[in-house]
């Protein structure tokens, strides 16, 4: 009698700190999302579409997150795997993105570019970019669009552009900048 007892004991005991240690992975797990989503990131724009994604007030299918970037599905997947590559900080365009945010969205293309060979067997990628008004943005916090390619996708994801008369020569004194 006082071994089962000791044993329903051992139970008890254990079921409890089960739990215990349970609800402190679901606190850590909220304390975690409220570091990366719920709280406004610095520099937030209350009415920018991907600042609502990164803190949860839109939703969005995430392929991958850290502290500084988001990857999502776009709304329109125009290509299969087409994924978004934002900054968690909301920055418009080139202009004023700063270099090391920059760095870490080349260094998660990458990553994806990597993953998608071996999830989806992409065998390509293109990596597209627009900054101001001018080139066509439509969302004015910083993104890469990145479309995995595939052999015979039959996709032409090069814009098709018309010849123009220059002097190359001229250009490039204009240009240069080293
Ligand atoms: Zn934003």
């Amino acid at each position: 009698m006082l071994i089962l007892w000791y044993n329903c004991y051992g139970i008890i005991i254990y079921i409890i700190s089960k739990l215990f240690r349970g609800s402190s992975a679901v606190e850590r797990l909220a304390v975690n999302q409220d570091v990366a989503g719920s709280n406004p990131a610095p520099g937030a724009v209350t009415d920018c579409i991907f600042c609502k994604i990164i803190k949860r007030k839109e939703p969005a299918r995430i392929i991958y997150e850290d502290k500084d970037v988001i990857c999502f599905l776009p709304k329109t997947i125009h290509v299969y795997g087409h994924t978004l590559i934002v900054p968690k900080k909301h920055y418009e365009s080139l202009y004023d993105i700063p270099e090391k945010d920059l760095i870490k969205l080349i260094k998660t293309a990458k990553k994806l570019t990597l993953a998608y060979k071996k999830k989806i067997k992409a065998t390509g990628v293109n990596l597209l970019h627009a900054s101001g008004k001018d080139a066509q943005q439509s969302v004015f916090h910083f993104h890469f669009h990145l479309f995995p390619r595939f052999k015979n996708d039959n996709l032409d994801t090069w814009p098709k552009l018309p010849k123009i008369k220059v002097d190359p020569d001229e250009l490039l004194r204009k240009l240069k900048i080293m």
